[in-house]
């Protein structure tokens, strides 16, 4: 079965729901939507982005007394005309989130690990408070009196009336989502999981990343918000509290909080199941009390342990669905190129740079370069430094004092974004992968930048479909560059299934669709079998050969020997030698440091 037959199904379920459902069935109906719509917003914040919210009611109680206040109070005359339609208030309740989304976002999505959701706790339970506290907007009480939505003249006041509009806003939110995920800017966001200094290092701006995710996510729990003021007509504090923020966490969780349609059935799951255990548990237990908490509690343990990524996924595959590939048109024009510095120039200028860990001088005044069209080795046993000198000359890290030049600019301090769009790319010796995405996706990822125009305009294009010829360019140039590196018969499997020496390899691909001119190698060759490592070393020549630059960490010396121009070499920190493979074989210093370092792995 196609995808799209199944929604046609849904659609028409929807469709018919209202002219057959009894008022309580539809009620629940509208209630599932506007969840859901919360709980999409998490999908993308939480499930997509890896950035924890309990916050989310609170947004919810921001587009509700927005659109409350503004309907029902005395208005000053400057601001009456605001409150004549509730459409009016819907985009005043949008902007209004927005806002704040930006300053909260600003303050929290800086924090890493737990204290972002702890962070998201602290203004949940400060703007709860707010609407609780505040006599504006009615005290505990609340406010009431709250006129239904007209559509062409018709208000919608019963629930079979207002159950159209909800779940319109329900799939402009999935449909709007499905197709930002599916975008560039989506393929950003996904980034965000495997880490800031993956993304960061292929020209992705995580921190905006981040915050498009969060305010979106928040505008879409305003609209919800609008809508169940509208529907009850009365709005209170109690649903815009932590408890109900803690609860959409769970319906994203339950349902999948990596997949778009998990957020309806997580809505669908625990909406229905509440409603059914809120009647059956008191008569069972002969006492009236929120009982259902307690086992949501429990089922909320036993699914993350039995179905951790939520029940979408568990259902999906119970569903013989033929998924579409993506469509990968060669015949599109490429991605314009950077121009290529002229052999012999001088790309790379590392001077005295020194970096330290607390008392550990990790890097000590190393000087090193790399001319235009070179292979050059940095190589050194295990501990030497070689990968801290990598992140300070990639712009991961910040040398304690020197200076590294690339292409003539200073760049140490600059972050590692602005580095990788001057044309600096890398690989990282522990590889960093999105392993759920497809080998074509993960090195789309690289290209991110190319032809970029702009972050508000790739997200509004995203969403609505309007760069779709782009993307397709976009991901031509990424195919273009899986098979250069020779993984085309691997495209569309998910990165995670290939052996580590092909991930490897993979993450070379995605340096290279970012149209680098030099490329940085972090152990290439770590885990590759004799075989690979000839078939990479083929691969290098060839990059050399259409005048990329390459500087390459290893510590396995005959890998290096057939391969590179120059070598320089690290041992605890410092430069002790350089030039010509042959001559640095035979370096007394550096023979010291290698059987030093075999007679160190002897004896552990
Ligand atoms: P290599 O890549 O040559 O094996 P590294 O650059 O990874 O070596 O490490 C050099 C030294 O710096 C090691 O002693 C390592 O423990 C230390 N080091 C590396 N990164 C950090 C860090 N972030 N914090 C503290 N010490 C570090
Ligand atoms: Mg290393």
């Amino acid at each position: 079965m196609r995808p799209s037959w199944l929604v046609a199904l849904f659609l028409a379920l929807l469709g018919l729901a209202p002219l057959v459902l009894p008022e309580f069935t539809i009620t629940l109906a509208n209630y599932i939507g506007l969840y859901a719509l919360v709980a999409l917003g998490l999908v993308l914040l939480t499930g997509v982005g890896g950035l924890t919210s309990f916050g989310q009611a609170a947004f919810v109680g921001l587009g509700a007394y927005t659109t409350a206040v503004l309907t029902t109070a005395e208005l000053p005359p400057w601001l009456a005309w605001l409150g004549a339609s509730p459409w009016l208030t819907l985009l005043a309740g949008l902007l209004i989130t927005l806002a704040v989304a930006a300053v909260l976002g600003s303050l929290t999505l800086k924090l890493s690990g737990h204290y972002l959701p702890l962070g998201t706790i602290a203004w949940g339970i400060s703007l709860a408070f707010l609407f609780g506290t505040s006599e504006t907007l009615g005290g505990y009480t609340g406010l009431s009196g709250i006129e239904p939505i007209t559509v062409f003249g018709v208000p919608l006041e019963s629930g079979r009336e207002i159950f159209y509009l909800i779940w319109l806003f329900l799939l402009a939110g999935v449909f709007t989502t499905l197709n930002l995920l599916d975008s560039r800017e989506g393929r950003a966001i996904r980034a965000l999981k495997g880490g800031m200094v993956m993304a960061e290092s292929m020209g992705v701006n995580t921190a905006a990343s981040r915050m498009i995710a969060f305010v979106l996510a928040a505008m879409m729990a305003s609209a919800s918000g609008w809508l169940y003021a509208h529907m009850q007509r009365f709005v209170n504090p109690t649903p815009f509290s932590l408890h109900a923020g803690i609860e959409f966490l769970f319906m994203a969780v339950i349902g999948g909080a990596g997949y778009v349609w998990g957020a309806l059935l997580g809505a669908a799951v625990i909406t229905i199941s509440k409603t059914w255990l809120q009647d059956l548990l008191p008569q069972i237990i002969g006492q009236a009390g929120n009982f259902e908490v307690i086992v949501f509690g429990v089922l909320m343990i036993v699914i993350l342990q039995r179905a951790p990524d939520g029940l979408w996924p568990a259902l999906a595959r119970r569903i013989p669905l033929r998924v579409a590939r993506r469509v990968v048109r060669p015949e599109l024009p490429p991605l314009a190129r950077r121009a290529l510095p002229a052999p012999g120039e001088v790309l790379l200028e590392v001077d005295r740079v020194t970096r330290r860990f607390g008392g550990l001088v990790a890097v000590n005044e190393v000087a090193l370069d790399v001319r235009a069209g070179e292979i050059v080795a940095l190589i050194g046993p295990n501990g030497a430094g070689k990968s801290t000198m990598f992140n300070l000359v990639s712009g991961v890290l910040d040398p304690t004092s020197g200076s590294v030049r690339f292409r003539g600019q200073e760049v140490a301090g600059l972050a590692s974004r602005q580095i990788a769009l001057m044309g600096m790319s890398r690989t990282f010796q522990h590889v960093r992968l999105l392993p759920q995405m497809s080998v074509l996706d993960n090195v789309a990822i690289g290209a991110h930048r190319r032809e970029y125009r702009g972050l508000l305009a790739g997200v509004l294009a995203g969403a609505w479909r309007l760069d779709r010829r782009d993307e397709a360019r976009l991901l031509a140039e990424a195919a273009r560059q899986i098979e250069r590196v020779g993984l085309a018969d691997h495209m569309f499997d998910a990165a995670g299934s290939l052996p580590l020496g092909k991930q490897r390899i993979l993450e070379i691909a995605r340096a290279l669709a970012s149209d680098p001119c030099l490329l940085l190698l972090d152990e290439p060759a770590a885990g590759l079998r004799y075989l690979e490592k000839r078939a990479l070393a083929d691969l290098l020549r060839k990059l050399k050969a259409e005048g990329l630059s390459i500087l390459l960490v290893e510590h396995d010396m005959d890998f290096v020997m057939g391969l590179v121009d120059r070598v320089h070499v690290m041992d605890f920190g410092q430069k002790i030698a350089e030039g010509l493979p042959e001559q640095v074989q035979r370096d007394p210093r550096v023979l010291e440091a290698y059987l030093g370092g075999v007679d160190e792995k002897e004896a552990a």
